[in-house]
């Protein structure tokens, strides 16, 4: 069992821009794993949110040795020497941990879904972001978007009260809104919520820094709108903690080293009483097809980070009138487009 990995830079369609910034192009690690002659597919897409970069997913992924595991059925064993080889790099293992499912996936001939006995037609709807723009660049988003019943709107810039405005203009859908942790202190998040309760929004997402829980469960007393933790839940050690401070968490294969700890996540915020979003980062059909595997175990999908660009390398799971369709392709269900 060997691997190889390269850097590919993803185009995004338009500038993409939330509370913590902008950009136009973002790269991202493709893992191809080799096992008697089949190759599973894996991605790492590094945020600096959570102090990674394509330099650093490389300087990760050369120090793993997968030589000394047999075949890809050890994930159990594989995935914990790679856990065990640093304290973050969240991303950098999720490409190990997608490419090992992948290549299992194929070697037994079936879509990861089966693999779990789980049901494809119960995936969820997929929302589409909106990042923060322009009054007339958000316009033009929501008429893209046209496809897809939920939008998600990030907030918590400067300008939130004419975003939504922009938005409650052209269309009455079901809006999502993330702050991204915009919203600073805990007075300013409850009149934000409060305000978005009148606007129609089904919940919020990341009010409040990640690091004051406290004003959190403060503002979580205080407004009716679920709150769902991002920044606040990366890995399983962070699930039971979030208990009674949101009403829901959200899911990243980046932030939480892939499918098989997402899986214990979403059994784990269950038993917590959390309801489940799987969500992602600007990624190619890899990451969102794995993700979108997983989604009939889940309330709610955010899994729009291939359609936000322009050269996605793959071809991978689709959305029909903004439902995830999971194909019956083996594995995470993708194939290269170049
Ligand atoms: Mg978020």
């Amino acid at each position: 069992m060997n691997f190889r990995f390269s850097r590919y830079d993803l185009r995004l369609k338009h500038t993409f821009t939330i509370a913590r910034g902008a950009r136009n192009v973002s790269p991202v690690v493709i893992l191809e794993l080799e096992h008697e002659g089949i190759v599973g597919y894996g991605e790492a897409a590094p945020s600096a949110r959570y102090g990674e970069s394509v330099d650093s997913v490389a300087a990760f992924l050369s120090r793993v040795d997968v030589a000394r595991f047999d075949n890809p059925f050890q994930l159990e064993s594989v995935l914990s020497y790679v856990d065990g080889l640093s304290n973050g790099d969240t991303a950098a293992k999720a490409a190990i941990d997608l490419a090992l499912h992948d290549w299992i996936g194929r070697k037994l001939g079936i879509p990861l879904h089966q693999y779990w006995g789980l049901d494809k037609s119960k995936t969820p709807l997929t929302s589409f972001t909106i990042g923060i723009d322009t009054p007339q660049v958000i316009e033009e988003k929501v008429q893209e978007a046209e496809a897809y019943p939920i939008l998600k709107i990030k907030l918590g810039g400067e300008n939130d009260e004419e975003i939504i405005r922009t938005i409650r203009r052209i269309t009455k859908k079901t809006l999502r809104v993330d702050a991204n942790e915009g919203w600073k202190v805990k007075e300013q998040a409850v009149e934000k919520i409060k305000w978005l309760e009148q606007e129609g929004v089904e919940f919020v997402e990341q009010p409040m820094p990640a690091s004051d829980l406290d004003g959190t469960a403060w503002t979580r007393e205080r407004v009716t709108m679920p709150l769902i933790a991002d920044e606040n839940s990366l890995r399983l050690h962070d699930v039971p903690k979030l208990r009674g401070v949101f009403d829901g968490i959200n899911i990243k294969l980046m932030k939480c080293t892939g499918l098989r700890e997402a899986v214990r996540m979403i059994h784990a915020a269950k038993a917590c009483g959390l309801k489940v979003m799987m969500g992602c980062m600007i990624e190619s059909s890899v990451a969102i097809s794995a993700a979108a595997q997983l989604s009939p175990l889940i309330e709610y999908a955010d899994l729009d980070g291939n359609v936000l660009i322009t050269n996605d390398p793959f071809d991978g799971v689709r959305s029909l009138d903004g439902r995830l369709a999971l194909s019956d392709r083996p594995g995470i269900g993708v194939e290269r487009n170049i």
